[in-house]
């Protein structure tokens, strides 16, 4: 297994290790459950979470059922509300209904929080300490991917591509 795909699957255990962290802290606040699915969007992913993400699941030669019709907007895994690649989804997808903390464009501190979870809150409860450092992960995966794509030999790409997680869906059915 490459380098650049063991290191973007300790990123992906880090990111489970203080996602749970932070879900027992904010517990009070989460009214995430079962059958919720706001947070699932169409979303694109760097070519290293991608590929990392369809070799797994070829490995386990999962082949997810997919929805026969999609809700506009929302991502092609979710059916019935459920995640279809629950195990191997990316790592956007394991923040899902955290306060995440990130510099926005005007280089001021930000916060994304789930407007269902964090209705009623003091911006300045949130510290470094109890939001999740999108920046610093997102800069993570963003070095590991350079690697990746450097090395990758299947398909070529630039650093900064994203590749939209639909044709994910499109490429297994094909397998
Ligand atoms: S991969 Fe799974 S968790 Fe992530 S957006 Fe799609 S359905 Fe939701």
């Amino acid at each position: 297994m490459q380098e650049s795909i063991k290191q973007y699957k300790r990123i992906r255990d880090k990111v489970d290790t203080l996602s749970g962290k932070l879900e027992a802290e904010h517990q009070k606040h989460l009214s995430c459950k079962m059958g919720c699915d706001l947070c699932c969007m169409d979303y694109s992913i760097l070519p290293l979470e991608y590929y990392s993400i369809r070799d797994a699941l070829k490995a386990r030669n999962l082949v997810p059922e997919l929805p026969s019709v999609n809700k506009p907007g929302s991502c092609v895994f979710l059916k019935d509300h459920k995640c279809t690649i629950y195990d191997e989804r990316p790592v956007i997808c394991r923040t899902h209904g955290l306060p995440l903390l990130f510099m926005g464009e005007d280089d001021n501190w930000e916060l994304s929080a789930c407007e269902l979870n964090f209705n009623n809150f003091d911006f300045a409860d949130f510290t470094n300490e109890n939001t999740f450092p999108q920046d610093r992960i997102n800069s993570e995966l963003f070095m590991a991917n350079e690697t990746f794509v450097q090395e990758f030999d299947e398909k070529k790409y630039d650093e900064f591509d994203l590749i939209p997680i639909r044709i994910l869906a499109e490429e297994i059915k094909t397998k």
